[in-house]
């Protein structure tokens, strides 16, 4: 083991070398208090008839964890995120294999990494790059048609199969589930034995409006 200083990635204080954290989570670069202020809370739901599950409530730390991730490109955060969770997760999705909520390629280009593929490439599930987003487009309406204008950017583009797999669909963010959903709704078109969505973050309680259940099935 190293015996250079470590500083917390978040708040720049020292980490303490002795600590039950250091123990239980020996390379996450944070120290005890920002990492408790995560408050993981994992979160089961069915929605549109897909079971999602979050793992943290979008709280101020969360955040800040995911600006300097992705906004400031720090790698090394990229094992943070499932510290807490990882082997619940392991067997929860064992013999699965993951697909990223697409981001615009260039986006990535500039960021040297794609920042969904590397918060849950501590799970070593297979990865399957099977989607793609056309354009920058982000999605801002939270109605119907918000909906179907993103459905226009992201297309399933892959050579190999999905067939009779296990999927699980991951991504960041939930804020309007219009992305993820759309995404879970063309995989299912090719055919996987199952589809189910994961999430690091969930801004808002999912309102069933008349819009979502007239859409399901
Ligand atoms: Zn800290």
């Amino acid at each position: 083991m190293s015996t250079a200083t470590l500083f917390c990635k978040l708040c720049f204080k020292e980490i303490r070398s002795v600590s039950l954290s250091r123990f239980l989570h020996n390379d996450i670069p944070l120290c005890e208090k920002c990492l408790a202020s995560l408050e993981p809370k994992m979160m089961v739901q069915k929605i549109e008839g897909f079971e999602l599950t979050s793992l943290y409530e979008y709280n101020e730390a969360v955040r800040s964890l995911l600006f300097q991730f992705k906004g400031c490109f720090d790698i090394e955060l990229k094992d943070v995120f499932l510290a807490y969770q990882l082997p619940l997760l392991k067997a929860r999705y064992h013999s699965c294999h993951l697909v990223c909520a697409p981001s615009y390629h260039e986006k990535d280009e500039e960021r040297g990494f794609n920042h969904v593929h590397e918060m849950f490439s501590s799970l070593s599930f297979p990865f399957i790059d099977c989607l793609k987003k056309t354009s920058d487009f982000k999605q801002a309406l939270h109605n119907k048609r918000g909906r179907e204008e993103i459905s226009k950017h992201i297309i399933y583009d892959y050579s190999g199969s999905i067939e009779g797999k296990n999927i699980v669909l991951v991504d960041d963010l939930w804020t309007t589930g219009a992305t993820a959903l759309c995404c879970a709704k063309l995989l299912k078109t090719h055919h996987p034995k199952s589809v189910r969505i994961l999430v690091m973050g969930k801004t808002m309680p999912h309102t069933e409006t008349e819009e979502n259940m007239s859409q399901e099935k």
